[in-house]
Parts: C-alpha cells; sequence; structure tokens
C-alpha cells in the first residue's frame, strides 16, 4: 500500500528566534534522521506545517538545502495554526510534510547581479534563494538586498542582516515606512518601491526576486517598468489560501494555476496573465 501523502513527519524544535513581537523563526529536526537525509528541496519551496491540536498551516522553507540537515520557518502570528506554533518552546514537537510547489530558477542566475527586494515577512521567501547565493558566493555577481519594514520593531532577520553585509560584494539596504522610524534609526526612510527608485538599479543583466504585500507587489511592478527591467528578469513568489498542497483539493486556483503545483513561484510575465482581481 503506498504511504498516506497527508501524514507528516515528525519534527522537533531546536531553536526559536524572536524576529518581532510576532514574527518568530524555528529550526526543526527530524525524530527520524534517516528523513533529514531523504528529503531533497529547492530554495522556494514550502511545506505543510502541523501543530497538534491546532491544525496545519503553509511556510516557506526559510533555510537554502545547502543548509541541509535541519528545516527552519519563519512565520507572523496570524490565526489559530500560527497562535499555536507561537506557543510552543524548544524541545516540543510539530508535524511536516512537503517539500511542495515549484521552485526559484537558481541555476539560470550564476554570473548575474542579484536584487532581493522583501516587505515584511515577505522576507522569509527570500531568505532560501538569499543563503544560496551567499553559500555560492563566487557564482553569483552583486548582491543587493533590500528589506523594508512598517516600523523598526517590525524588520525581521536583524541579526542575520549584519551576517550578510559582511559578505564580498553584499549591500544591505534598510527602511521603514515614514513615521515608523526611532531616533536612533541609520537606515532608509520611505516605502520599498521609492526606495528602491532611489537606488536607480541598472536592469542590464540584473535578477529582481521580490515578496511582499500585495500592494507593495503592485508598485514594485510600477517601478520596475520605469526603470526599463524586462518582466522576465522579475520573480515572486505568492501566497494564497492553501489546504492540501498537492493540488488535490482546488483552494489555491488562480486562473489556470494552481498555487500549489505550478507556483508558489512565478515571474512577472505569468502574473501578467493572473486574473486582474488577484
Ligand atoms: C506558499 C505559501 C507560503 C507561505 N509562507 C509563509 C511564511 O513563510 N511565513 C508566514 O508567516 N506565512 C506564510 N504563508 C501564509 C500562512 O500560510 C498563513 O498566514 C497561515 O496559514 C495562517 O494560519 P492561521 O491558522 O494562523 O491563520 P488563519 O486563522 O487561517 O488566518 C488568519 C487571517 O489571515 C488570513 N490568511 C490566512 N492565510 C492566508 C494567506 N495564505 N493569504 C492571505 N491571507 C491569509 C485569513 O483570511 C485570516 O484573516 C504562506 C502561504 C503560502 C500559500
Amino acid at each position: 500500500m503506498s504511504e498516506n501523502p497527508y501524514r507528516p513527519h515528525l519534527m522537533r524544535i531546536v531553536d526559536a528566534i524572536e524576529e518581532t513581537g510576532d514574527v518568530r523563526t524555528l529550526r526543526l529536526k527530524f525524530l527520524e534522521p534517516e528523513i533529514a537525509s531523504q528529503l531533497h528541496w529547492q530554495a522556494g519551496q514550502f511545506g505543510q506545517f502541523s501543530i497538534f491540536g491546532s491544525g496545519e498551516s503553509v511556510f516557506t522553507i526559510a533555510n537554502a538545502p545547502s543548509r541541509g540537515g535541519y528545516i527552519e520557518c519563519t512565520f507572523r502570528q496570524m490565526g489559530k495554526v500560527t497562535s499555536g506554533l507561537r506557543n510552543l518552546s524548544v524541545g516540543q514537537v510539530v508535524g511536516f510534510r512537503g517539500p511542495y510547489g515549484n521552485h526559484f530558477p537558481i541555476e539560470e542566475w550564476r554570473g548575474r547581479d542579484l536584487l532581493f527586494v522583501g516587505g515584511g515577512i515577505g522576507m522569509a521567501a527570500l531568505h532560501a534563494p538569499l543563503q544560496f547565493a551567499l553559500d555560492h558566493r563566487d557564482e553569483f555577481g552583486e548582491i543587493v538586498v533590500l528589506n523594508g519594514a512598517r516600523a523598526v520593531a517590525d524588520m525581521v532577520y536583524k541579526e542575520e542582516m549584519k551576517e550578510w553585509e559582511r559578505a564580498t560584494g553584499v549591500r544591505v539596504v534598510r527602511t521603514v515606512d515614514p513615521g515608523g522610524e526611532t531616533p536612533d534609526w541609520n537606515g532608509e526612510v520611505g516605502l520599498i518601491p521609492d526606495v528602491f527608485e532611489r537606488l536607480r538599479p541598472e536592469p542590464d543583466g540584473r535578477i529582481v526576486i521580490t515578496c511582499g504585500p500585495p500592494v507593495m507587489l503592485r508598485f514594485m511592478l510600477m517601478a520596475l517598468e520605469k526603470l526599463s527591467f524586462k518582466s522576465e528578469q522579475v520573480i515572486t513568489t505568492l501566497e494564497n489560501k492553501m489546504k492540501c498542497g498537492i493540488g488535490q483539493c482546488g483552494r489555491c486556483n488562480v486562473g489556470r494555476y494552481l498555487l500549489c503545483r505550478q507556483g508558489p513561484v512565478f515571474t512577472w510575465a505569468q502574473l501578467k496573465e493572473l486574473p486582474s482581481d488577484y
């Protein structure tokens, strides 16, 4: 009899980082070590994380495959499942099934300059491809990371950003919305698309990887167009309500795509084909 695809593997929480008041990063290790060696994923894929007594939630696998042996996720407390997860401590056990979905075409980015633009919890989706690029630093050109949040207290990966900017040829730009700065803030102040425009990146051969709330994405695409980026150079990862994760329930259908199978990673060119109300 084939294995039940909905049966999760058990994982123990081995580390927890409080990123902000409502965002947390967890590091998880499989209870059965042989699963760890069998599990292969690519940056951009996601998992269904189950919290016993609360339910399942979809999160991006936040660590690059080059940092294997464990799984990381960064989640924002939203509702029932993420609140249940927030209440768990190091040592407790959760379920994981996956990896699911498509992935970032990192192989095609070799030799190119990379610009990562993340808004709020959207940075979680960029974490794995960024980590991959940092782990293979000499295979890519210049790396710029633009990490934006509403306010200083909402900025994720604060500690890790210090590590990223120590790497050769990496520039990290932090920005908060006007009014979100503190007296000691030394980053940018401005909405992400505005700061992006101020950076005036040359489109020539550059890949832009972006993720954030729909409104940010809408204005980012306008800014990219203004700076003459082509839709094939821009790639993003979408969120939608999701249930099974394996293309059976149709819950995540958008236009002709099932996000869990043909997504969540799309080029800007593909996004243009999606229904305008998405
Ligand atoms: C491919 C994919 C990757 C994701 N990666 C991450 C991640 O890395 N980190 C993270 O924090 N979240 C991520 N999400 C979103 C996450 O799955 C939901 O926020 C989470 O499941 C909420 O569960 P809950 O039971 O706590 O809240 P619920 O009670 O289900 O929802 C609380 C509120 O959030 C809204 N909501 C729930 N899910 C979504 C959604 N997918 N899109 C828009 N609104 C929603 C509900 O309508 C409700 O208003 C991802 C979603 C997808 C589809």
